[in-house]
């Protein structure tokens, strides 16, 4: 079946066409028809269209918003330049799988989406309010195109940590703030830390329970995970997205006291800090210069600016921080394993983290490491008897993997 997958923003709608169904999981045959993105939806939109393994094409549009840039995306599938292998009208889109954000502890898998399911996404606005609206919206235009004759599934970034255990999830506050507000570690990325792990096993052949794992999703968001026999047991990201690692521009931990500092000194509302931790902060903030690890790299190797060492310096070394708690708490792990945008195409920043790790049976082949770059493999060095491994996220395809199985009736296995 060809599935339409949508990642809907405030400002912008990413989509793939993925033909997949069990068989083709098995085999691990799925094939990517097309992809693309809408950005600036609300004005003039700018859209990214690519075919196949084709060219990407750009182009400008007035769109207002995301139905408008639904209905555009759709409207250049169907038409015959496109040239997209099977698909020539939007009947030959037979279902769609929707990324949402937040499932808070009402969804602990990928859901066929009713009436009912879609009053339980709305139920969570409250715990994302920057990105459950947006969703649904996109879940809404596909509806509004496609009518009911086309099944669509939600997939969420929460559902792999629902197995969390209660000292992992909870916060050291009075109990009730939990039990009135829902006020609890959710973690976020989920579908590529899944993605990941399962990739892992398949690469080595091991069973789920085999698999005791640290992931490092590195990208402009960060997190990572701990994952212990196939299931979570811990992740950095918490109530949202702020906590944990340091990220292109959020801060990652920090003494809670410290809000209300800002707000005082700076004569800022809580909701302004708010703001500044989430968008001002982290790689952008240090450095002064960005929140792209390319450009603070690429910055170091030429200038060897002082606050751009100490940008990447505190980025690995949070990252480092957190490699060893979860080495505590899973009683030791198998393999670290890197992905996103600076996880898969970094090397030096996989040095920097996995340096010193000797103590934990870690010997970096870096070699292999410089190897690496965007694609898949081991990067420590044979009989290291914890191991490195870069695996690039692919998180729309598992959604349309999700959806394929929600709907053909499959639990899915990973
Ligand atoms: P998102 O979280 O938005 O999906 P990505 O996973 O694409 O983002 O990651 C984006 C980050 O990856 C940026 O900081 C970018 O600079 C970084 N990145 C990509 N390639 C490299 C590279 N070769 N060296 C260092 N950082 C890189």
């Amino acid at each position: 079946m060809n599935v339409l997958v949508l990642n809907a923003g405030s400002s912008s709608l990413k989509f793939q066409v993925i033909a997949t169904d069990l068989d083709r999981i098995k085999q691990n045959a799925d094939e990517r028809l097309c992809r693309g993105q809408v950005e600036r939806i609300g004005g003039q939109a700018i859209v990214t269209l690519q075919s196949g393994q084709g060219e990407r094409q750009k182009s400008a549009a007035p769109l207002r918003d995301i139905g408008a840039a639904l209905g555009y995306v759709l409207q250049w599938l169907a038409s015959a330049n496109s040239g997209i292998p099977n698909i020539n009208s939007i009947d030959d889109i037979h279902a769609v799988g929707n990324r949402v954000v937040h499932g808070g502890e009402l969804f602990s898998e990928s859901a066929l989406i009713t009436d009912q399911v879609l009053k339980g996404i709305e139920d969570c606005i409250d715990l994302a309010p920057l990105h459950n609206p947006s969703n649904i919206k996109g879940i809404l235009a596909a509806r509004k195109v496609f009518g009911s004759k086309v099944p669509q599934v939600a997939v969420f970034d929460t559902a792999f940590y629902s197995s969390l255990p209660d000292h992992a999830y909870l916060y050291a506050i009075p109990y009730h703030l939990y039990q009135r507000h829902r006020i609890r570690r959710y973690g976020f990325h989920g579908t590529s830390h899944r993605y990941v792990a399962h990739h892992y096993r398949i690469l080595r052949q091991l069973t789920r329970e085999q698999t005791n794992i640290i992931t490092l999703h590195l990208g402009n968001g960060c997190s990572a995970a701990a994952i212990r026999a196939g299931k979570p047991i811990d992740t950095s990201m918490g109530m949202t997205p702020l906590e944990g690692l340091v990220m292109g521009t959020r801060s990652g931990d920090l003494d809670p006291s410290i809000v209300n500092l800002i707000a005082t000194k700076e004569g800022l509302s809580t909701q302004e800090v708010d703001t500044l931790l989430n968008t001002q902060s982290g790689l952008l903030g240090i450095s002064g210069l960005s929140n792209d690890m390319r450009v603070l790299c690429d910055e170091l190797r030429q200038h060897d600016d002082r606050r751009v060492r100490l940008a990447i310096e505190i980025f690995c070394w949070r990252a480092r921080k957190y490699i060893g708690a979860y080495l505590a708490c899973m009683n030791g792990a198998d393999a670290i394993v890197f992905t996103g945008g600076i996880g898969e195409n970094s090397a030096a920043i996989r040095t920097r983290i996995c340096a010193g790790f000797e103590w934990a049976g870690l010997q970096l082949d870096e070699q292999q490491n410089q190897k690496l770059i965007g694609t898949q493999g081991e990067i420590s060095a044979a009989g290291s008897s914890l191991r490195a491994y870069v695996i690039p996220t692919d998180e729309e395809l598992l959604i349309a993997r999700d959806t394929a199985r929600v709907i053909l009736g499959e639990p899915h296995p990973s």
